[in-house]
């Protein structure tokens, strides 16, 4: 980490900043709101594909917390927003911990107040390559005990690790730290699904410098021996999509059609067993 890794630099965009921006969230500057304009404008799809992700990782969490998990570990948490994985995990059962990691200083400084809000939750500033780092973190090991199953989260993270830093190892570092019953949810961006991917891939890489997105099957190779739960690797949209109520049009069911931006962030959760 460099001497300035705590600095908010203002005169680039940050990818937590951006997010945030396109879902509607206060906590960035013009450098960021520029880039989330570009691509309002010239991928349509932005502010839907960020909605899709989140929604899905809410319905992870809850489901991963009705299974009975009590701690997760968020990586590439982002800034605090609408509903964040420590309100989900509590509303299912209140004595729910996360730590919450994120290498943006700005994460730090605004979810301190916003996610740390008591006991059973905290933010690190880390980065997600420096596995041992987080390991050994004494806000990591207050909140997390390892022989406990853990949810282990990477929600739209990993497409931001090239390849040669093995997002892959990432994942089985924490596979081989967590106890059985464990479960890892990942979303990433898809590539390779339609011709729109390459352009909206070459428009995020150019404006952060950095990332990969990946096939469906270079992304269920990320889960290693993990057993990836029913549906598998999806459309992040119909990963366990809500079921509408009978008399309700089927907006969010797996029965209609996605947009082909809804097509470019799949879902999945696998366990260790
Ligand atoms: N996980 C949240 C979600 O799915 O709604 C936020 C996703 S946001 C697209 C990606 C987040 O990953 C940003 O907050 C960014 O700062 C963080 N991030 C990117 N690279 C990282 C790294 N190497 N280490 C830690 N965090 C990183």
């Amino acid at each position: 980490m460099s001497d300035n890794a705590n600095v908010i630099d203002q005169s680039s965009p940050s990818i937590a900043r951006v997010y945030d921006y396109l879902l509607g969230g206060k906590d960035n500057y013009e450098v960021d709101r520029a880039v989330g304009d570009h691509f309002k404008l010239n991928l349509p799809g932005s502010v839907s594909i960020a909605f899709t992700n989140r929604q899905a990782l809410i319905r992870a969490v809850r489901e991963m917390a009705e299974a009975g998990l009590t701690q997760f570990l968020d990586f590439g948490s982002g800034l605090p927003t609408a509903d964040n994985v420590h309100q989900v995990a509590q509303r299912v059962n209140p004595e729910a911990r996360v730590a919450y990691i994120d290498n943006d200083p700005i994460v730090l400084a605004h979810g301190r107040a916003l996610l740390a809000t008591n006991d059973n939750t905290t933010v690190v500033q880390a980065d997600v390559r420096d596995s041992a780092g987080i390991r050994a973190h004494p806000e990591v090991n207050r909140l997390i005990d390892f022989d406990k199953p853990v949810g282990v989260i990477f929600s739209a993270i990993l497409h931001h690790l090239n390849d040669d830093e093995d997002p892959r190892a990432v994942v089985d570092y924490w596979t081989g730290q967590i106890a059985e019953g464990s479960s890892v949810f990942i979303s990433h961006f898809r590539s390779g699904h339609n011709a729109e991917t390459r352009e909206a891939e070459g428009k995020l890489q150019s404006t952060f410098g950095r990332g990969r997105w990946r096939t469906d099957e270079e992304i269920a190779a990320l889960f290693g021996d993990l057993r990836l739960q029913e549906p598998g690797v999806v459309a992040a949209a119909l990963w366990h999509p809500e079921e509408p109520a009978a008399d309700a049009p089927r907006i969010g069911s797996a029965e209609r059609e996605l947009t082909i931006w809804e097509e470019l962030i799949v879902a999945a959760i696998a366990d260790k067993r």
